[in-house]
């Protein structure tokens, strides 16, 4: 593409652009300089930028010197963080402003802002290039149900299939533009990556922290002419609750995966954006992203929404215990053969072995990675997802090993036993819930909060606690989960309920009420005490938007946790509206605000 359109736009954030030959110079010179670090392959290099132009160079610099790319989320905990050091042994890693003083001290850290005047001295010129298909791609830790993360490490030869597998199946153009906002260190971000730089599309990288925010999602849209773009189901929801489909006529495809589409989001999905296609893709971090697609169908019927077939050059076995493949329609553990697998987990032998089994349908060796996904054939030889046969759960899209949060509460000294399960409210919200067994009187639902965050990332944090005698078992010795008991906000919330005191905290009370699939909220309550998260955050502000008709940022509600302070923020946001501001109509027939 460099060579075919050297000065077409390839990557565009926050107004900062760089052309196809800007991008690989860039790339070029980050490479060479790494290669005289002793970065080549088979080594690792750990990238620790918040989204930006640095991590598109960064990520290609590194595969151009030939190593594999190691994501590391700036906002995990400094102790999550220091744990994947230790474990990948980075040769180098690259940091920028924003992420200074966040990997632990003693490591080799590159810095691509302070040292671009150096970096920019290394040649422009393409690298030789002595990678081969076998070596390693890049490693993503994912949830680990021991109570650490682990590596999955993946080759490039899995993901050059995966990408030329969807341009053969969904064609992207030179008029294309993909929108970049999955967290890199979750695999989906792999193919928003290259799939638009190896198919001459412009990648536009959405701001840090706005994938949570579906109004600065839906006017990058706009703004950009995003024509292709990915959701997990639960921000898919969100973002068709909140977003105007007028907004999105560019919309032209829309890719889905990480936890289950529902049947009624999809219907949703073709009644508010008709004009656009919606895929149902399924796939593990164990494998190249994805190993099975769907493509959805308007006016379905249908309860469920397949997961579909195999993409290329992969193979789905459903099998029973004995690993005999199941008749149609009956559910089976679903493995994965073919060659987008992971090697396995970075330094984790016996792991690697159980997940990564032999398989026995192909006589040339092959492996097949035990997913602990269930599944089943349907008539027409399409899979339909199931559930889980293990711990791992998806809250927001987010996999977790509810093992590795028990893990961490259980090394807490006043703790006993802990179990934590995910539980749906009357709303349909998915929450993680803690059952603690201990010292009660010292241990507060705050104080566990502080402790797990700083080991495990926010997401995987529970949003209550709830404090037992002893774990309920059952007849046979063993931990009934079903006789865990609701967590009693009710009794929580009456016992420190304040009403609200006028009609703006009345309205945002019955609104609260509504999002948090709770009966009453007093004014003093904390909305993320309550279980709320950051897509309920969107929900909130799209509500007060259509209620009060003023337009607060997703800050806000982080900043005013109660509905008493969000009560004052609200007023005074409709006063300056009222106030402040006047209408103008710009010559191109756009409203504009203008102070007075
Ligand atoms: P991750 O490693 O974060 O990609 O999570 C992989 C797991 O997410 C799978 O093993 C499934 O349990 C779940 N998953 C991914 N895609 C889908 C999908 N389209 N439908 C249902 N579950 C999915």
């Amino acid at each position: 593409q460099v060579e075919k359109r050297p000065e077409a736009v390839a990557v565009i954030f926050e107004g900062k652009q760089l052309t196809y030959s800007q991008l690989n110079k860039k790339a070029n010179q980050l490479a060479h300089y790494l290669s005289t670090q002793g970065v080549g392959p088979e080594t690792l290099v750990g990238i620790c930028v918040e989204r930006s132009l640095e991590m598109i160079v960064g990520i290609l610099g590194i595969l151009k010197a030939g190593s594999a790319y190691l994501p590391i989320d700036p906002g995990y905990p400094k102790e999550r963080i220091a744990f994947m050091m230790e474990d990948a042994h980075p040769t180098v890693i690259l940091i920028h402003e924003p992420t200074r003083g966040i990997v632990p001290d003693g490591l080799k850290i590159i810095d691509l802002v302070s040292e671009d005047n150096m970096i920019v001295q290394f040649s422009e010129e393409n690298p030789a290039g002595s990678t081969h298909t076998q070596n390693l791609a890049y490693v993503i830790y994912t949830s680990g149900s021991t109570g650490k993360p682990k590596g999955s490490s993946l080759a490039h030869q899995g993901v050059v299939n995966r990408l030329v597998w969807m341009q053969q199946q969904y064609q992207l153009n030179e008029k294309d533009r993909v929108l970049q906002k999955t967290p890199f260190s979750f695999d989906v971000s792999v193919w928003e990556f290259f799939w638009p730089l190896i198919t001459g599309a412009r990648l536009v990288v959405l701001s840090p922290g706005a994938h949570k925010d579906s109004a600065r999602i839906t006017e990058l849209i706009e703004q950009e002419q995003i024509s292709t773009l990915h959701f997990v189901p639960s921000m898919l929801s969100v973002f068709l609750e909140t977003a105007e489909s007028l907004l999105c006529p560019s919309l032209r495809q829309v890719f889905c995966s990480g936890e289950a589409l529902p049947a009624n989001l999809q219907k949703q999905f073709f009644e508010k954006i008709p004009t656009a296609r919606l895929h149902n893709l399924y796939g593990p971090t164990e494998a190249s992203v994805d190993v099975t697609y769907w493509a959805c169908i308007p006016n379905s019927n249908d309860t469920t929404v397949p997961i579909g077939r195999p993409i290329a050059n992969t193979r789905i076995y459903l099998l029973d215990a004995h690993l005999n493949p199941v008749p149609v329609g009956v559910a089976g553990e679903l493995y994965i053969g073919g060659v987008g697998l992971a090697r396995g987990y970075l330094n984790q032998a016996d792991l690697t072995a159980d997940r990564f089994v032999p398989d026995t349908f192909d006589t040339t060796g092959g492996r097949l990675y035990r997913t602990g996904d269930l599944a089943r054939y349907r008539a027409d030889g399409n899979i339909e997802y199931i559930g889980r046969t293990d711990y791992q759960v998806k809250i927001r899209g987010f996999r977790i090993e509810l093992g590795e949060i028990e893990t961490i509460l259980a090394q807490h000294r006043e703790i006993h036993e802990a179990v934590v399960v995910a539980r749906e409210d009357s709303s349909g919200n998915k929450r993680l819930v803690a059952y603690v067994v201990g010292n009660e009187a010292s241990l507060s639902s705050d104080e566990l909060k502080i402790y797990l965050k700083a080991h495990l990332p926010d997401y995987m944090v529970p949003a209550a606690f709830v404090f037992l005698d002893c774990l309920p078992l059952s007849t046979n010795g063993k931990l009934d989960r079903k006789a865990l008991p609701e967590p009693d906000t009710a009794t929580e919330l009456v016992s420190q309920y304040v009403a609200p005191r006028n009609s703006i905290e009345e309205a945002l009370a019955k609104l609260w009420a509504e999002v948090l699939g709770l009966e009453q909220v007093g004014i003093h309550d904390d909305f993320f005490e309550l279980g709320g998260h950051s897509l309920l955050v969107t929900q909130i502000i799209s509500r007060i938007h259509t209620k009060f008709h003023i337009k607060l940022p997703l800050r806000t509600i982080f900043e005013y946790v109660t509905i008493a302070t969000l009560a004052d923020a609200v007023e005074t946001a409709q006063w300056q509206e009222m106030n402040h501001t006047q209408k103008n109509i710009t010559e191109d027939g756009q409203y504009e605000d203008i102070a007075i």
